[in-house]
């Protein structure tokens, strides 16, 4: 018998490919889908098998959206609109609190929420990102890690063109990294100028790199883009020769027709961040028309300073509800295409063959126990991750074919170290807002 590393058996199997879902077994080898299919241990000897049945296995999440440090700001200016609370609370914050250390504190707590919630790829815009690949490998997930530009000095940067140069540097030591993916992020149209936008673009070409940039987002930002450039921010954006497959364009939430009809043909992909955007008072992307016109959504949770959690789970569901909601229409997404986007849409729009339960495909997967009082009795599968599970219902996780959460235990992170750390910065962060 040929040997695999794993076999999960009997699941309840949601495969995002036309053959949908049913009861079956996985066998995975060297971090990929061998087999999907009946009585795969009858084929294979397997070091490892995991009893499925009566559980959902579903691909891993792709959060492709975050600024994973942000974990550490989590319950700080909830309920200001965008411009305030990134002006008045969130820039002054972190203007004194980050550093490498805060960031690796910082993304240690999100990737255990992450790994917990069932995510294993995300995409991040963030400051000092070189100091976390290490936390990340050791996690075991893997990150599109969006270096931040803006035209405003930090403590990375004092001048757009130091920024770059940095970015340049960030690239070349990960641009053949098997974890981390790096991306060139300047922040918005409204805090880098065209030049800067242009040079970053430059820089994507080059390496041949993903784009990523918030886009679109509020009427603040309508407003700010209009009397600078005259103009909305996709124009902009369209105007510069920015739109292009290469960008990853986080929000979109203000596309009027013709400016959704240019995203389509250009490849543009769109992050879309549906709690961020309420929680914020943003607005509501009408995801499900950008979808009818060919444009690639994907999903993000945002940072968790404006959401407040990484749960892909909960994300998916309230995608799923708005686009019925906003169109009065319940067919307008489907569980099954709100799963698709959360997950292969996600993988797919950096290179990733994951995302979909089939042979050859990373072995990027969770298992939900379906045992639980809100998931029975279990009639549709799909249907009931989507709007029923939770994400403390996701019992294991793996990660190219490496199991990094088995039976709600994470294996590759130090949980109680992670909590130690975070008390120690809200300590520091308390005293600097209590004065
Ligand atoms: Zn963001």
């Amino acid at each position: 018998m040929e040997r695999v590393d794993l076999i999960i058996s009997n699941g309840w199997i949601i495969t995002n490919t036309p053959k949908g879902q049913f009861v079956g077994d996985i066998a995975i080898k060297g971090g990929k889908i061998a087999e999907v299919g009946s009585n795969l241990r009858e084929k294979y000897q397997a070091d490892k098998v995991i009893d499925a049945t009566g559980k959902i296995v579903a691909p891993a999440f792709a959060n492709m959206h975050t600024h994973a440090a942000m974990n550490l700001f989590r319950g700080i200016g909830a309920d200001l609109p965008l411009m305030d609370w990134l002006t008045k609370v969130i820039w002054p914050l972190e203007g004194e609190f980050v550093s490498p250390e805060f960031v690796k504190d910082g993304v240690s707590l999100a990737l255990l929420e992450m790994i917990k919630s069932g995510t294993t790829f995300y995409l991040d815009m963030y400051f000092f990102e070189e100091y976390t690949a290490e936390v990340i490998k050791e996690a075991g997930i893997r990150a599109g890690l969006g270096f931040g530009i803006l035209d405003f000095p930090t403590k990375v940067a004092s001048s757009p063109d130091e920024y770059l140069q940095r970015v340049e540097e960030f690239i070349k030591t990960f641009k053949r990294d098997k974890d981390i993916l790096p991306v060139v992020a300047p922040h918005a149209v409204y805090t880098c100028s065209p030049e800067t936008l242009k040079k970053a673009f430059d820089l994507a070409e080059k390496y041949d790199v993903p784009y990523h940039i918030h886009l679109a987002e509020s009427q603040g930002e309508l407003a700010q883009v209009k009397e600078k450039y005259g103009t909305t921010p996709v124009r902009h954006m369209k105007n510069l020769g920015l739109l292009s497959e290469r960008v990853i364009a986080a929000h979109m939430v203000w596309l009027d027709e013709e400016e959704q009809e240019a995203v389509a043909q250009s490849g543009t992909k769109v992050a879309h961040c549906p709690e961020s955007n309420l929680k914020l008072g943003s607005g509501i992307a009408p995801v499900s028309d950008y979808i009818k016109k060919g444009i690639k959504v994907c999903l993000g949770t945002d940072g968790a300073a404006s959401n407040d959690n990484l749960n892909m789970l909960e994300e998916m569901s309230t995608m799923a509800k708005l686009q019925k909601g906003i169109k009065l229409d319940p067919t307008a997404l489907s569980s099954a295409q709100a799963l698709e986007i959360a997950t292969a849409n996600g993988f797919e729009s950096v290179g990733i063959k994951a995302g979909r339960i089939k042979e050859g495909y990373d072995a990027d997967l969770i298992i939900v126990d379906a045992n639980k009082p809100h998931l029975q009795p279990l009639y549709d599968p799909t249907a009931q991750l989507v709007y029923s599970a939770q994400a403390g219902d996701i019992e294991t996780v793996i990660a190219r074919g490496k199991i990094l959460m088995e039976n709600y235990k994470v294996l590759t992170l130090d949980e109680e170290e992670i909590y130690k750390k975070a008390l120690y910065w809200k300590e520091k962060i308390l005293n600097k807002l209590n004065g």
